[in-house]
């Protein structure tokens, strides 16, 4: 941190230098894991009707399900696919890959994009290494990705679009496997085609959840698989005692919806939801007004009757939200919807239909605590000094100036690689590719209202609750204070939405 103390440093820097390191460090724990943030201005008084999705929203798994399904895939590409049996070598790798990357179908790599389509160099991944940033350059033609290739506006790669996203918590085990499998091809010089791997792979997932693979695997174990959620409950018992009305939209089957919900908030959980939708098909279920309402018992059977009212204490599969809203008459910004799945469970709702969204992202709670140590608070608070001396300092043009700022510039070099592994040693943190926000980030403002960890961050407020976004200034409401303040006085600062994490 301190090498540019030895390098040719002129009277007028080290003045500017002193003031910057007057910069106050970040002191460590000032972000509570618990807050419920805000992108839209929110008032919980106006809310009347709570929707929820149910898997990573109300239910919250263990890290074994993500193994689980790595390996049911795994032996799915083996024994369906005809894959070498030498996969059976690979085990699911926990740290491996984050959420929100974003995978070249037809170049085989996995890589973490940022909010304004340019690739972070030192994220991109095949199979299981790194590519060198000159082989990305020469295959990309630079770091920008065009629209034409990235995904489509649910993050899946048809239509042509070569590159698909992972939104999905459940997508882990997927970019895990894919991985893998691309390693193992590359380690025994095996020539295969690349989207042959993608689409078996995804195959291969989808196999564990439609062939209830996974449901049975967590019905006969659940204390493996499904965390307690006495949070849950809580929050549910504190909205229905406020006289909320409260309804759920799941994409699962209510055999396993059933299971879960009975073990987390107990047999009589039917009775806290005004209506129960299951195997919904999100997004369709947003916007496809063809699929009507069916009943289901108890027992899973199909009724042919139509669906004049959905009623308390019964369950309905599919459907869509125009019939919802005609039967409820739940419009508008009285509703707030909480999904895990940015696309599939926000996007529409807030671009189609005007609920009010609530994204829950579990990552945040690990993210936060690594934000509030005293390790990472000081590299990114050295970071942002030095990104702003950089910035000031780089008018003056003799070569000694020069020369330390060329020095500052190394180093902020070798710092940020370091703030990344901080997060992930991959791929860093969902939220940043360095100062800009990635792709995730971006699509995450846009979409939710507001955003936490988990669910049960609504039990620390009241149900009146107005959430303020926070007022972070515009690039041109904060001006450049070097061109404010006469040369010698300049102090660096930190900049809006830049927390110079990665
Ligand atoms: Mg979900």
């Amino acid at each position: 941190m301190w090498r540019f103390w030895s390098g040719v440093v002129t009277h007028g820097l080290r003045l500017r230098l002193m003031m910057c390191l007057c910069v106050p460090a970040i002191s460590p724990g000032f972000v509570n894991a618990d807050t419920i943030f805000s992108n839209n201005e929110t008032s919980l008084h106006d809310i009347e009707i709570y929707g929820f999705d149910y898997d990573y929203t109300l239910a919250f798994y263990s890290k074994h399900l993500h193994t689980l399904i790595f390996n049911i895939a795994r032996d799915i590409l083996i024994s369906k696919h005809r894959y070498p049996e030498g996969l059976q070598e690979y085990e699911y790798i926990p740290n491996f890959a984050v959420r929100g990357l974003h995978y070249d179908v037809q170049k085989a790599l996995l890589m973490k994009i940022d909010a304004f389509h340019y690739i972070q160099l030192g994220t991109v991944y095949r199979g299981l290494h790194p590519v060198p940033d000159e082989e990305v350059i020469a295959m990309y033609e630079g770091c920008h990705v065009p629209l034409e290739i990235m995904s489509d506006f649910y993050g899946k790669s048809s239509h042509g679009h070569s590159m698909k996203q992972f939104m999905d918590i459940f997508s882990l085990p997927e970019m895990n496997l894919l991985s893998c499998v691309n390693d193992f091809f590359m380690r025994h010089n095996i020539d295969y085609e690349p989207v042959h791997l993608y689409k078996d792979v995804k195959e291969a997932i989808r196999d564990v959840h439609v062939k209830g693979i996974m449901y049975r695997a967590v019905d006969a174990d659940i204390e493996k698989y499904i965390c307690y959620g006495e949070q849950s409950h809580a929050v549910l018992k504190k909205l229905s005692e406020h006289g909320k009305k409260m309804f759920l939209i799941t994409n699962s089957p209510f055999a396993f919806v059933n299971r879960g919900m009975s073990y987390i908030v107990g047999e009589d959980w039917r009775d806290l939801f005004d209506i129960v939708i299951v195997q919904a098909d999100k997004p369709s279920f947003f916007n496809d007004r063809r699929k009507p309402f069916r009943r289901v018992t108890d027992k899973g059977a199909l009724l042919w009757d139509r669906i004049h009212k959905l009623e308390k204490g019964q369950i309905y599969k599919q459907g869509n939200l125009y019939e919802f809203l005609r039967l409820t008459g739940w419009r508008g910004s009285k509703v707030l919807y909480f999904g895990d799945h940015i696309y599939s469970d926000l996007a529409d709702l807030t671009l189609r239909h005007g609920w009010r969204t609530g994204a829950i992202i579990p990552e945040l709670r690990k993210e936060i605590k690594i934000m509030n140590t005293q390790a990472y608070a000081q590299m990114s608070s050295w970071l942002q000094a030095l990104t702003g001396l950089i910035e000031d300092m780089q008018i003056h043009r003799d070569p000694a100036s020069e020369a330390v700022v060329a020095e500052w510039i190394k180093e902020r070099e070798a710092m940020r690689p370091q703030t990344k592994s901080f997060f992930n040693a991959q791929f860093g943190s969902l939220f940043r590719t360095y100062q800009n926000p990635t792709y995730f980030s971006r699509r995450l403002s846009r979409f939710a209202d507001i955003y936490m960890a988990s669910i049960s961050c609504l039990l620390n407020y009241d149900l009146k609750h107005t959430f303020f976004p926070r007022r972070t200034p515009l690039q041109h409401e904060a001006p450049l204070q070097h061109v404010q303040r006469p040369p010698g006085l300049s102090v660096p600062h930190p900049r809006p939405q830049d927390q110079s994490t990665d």
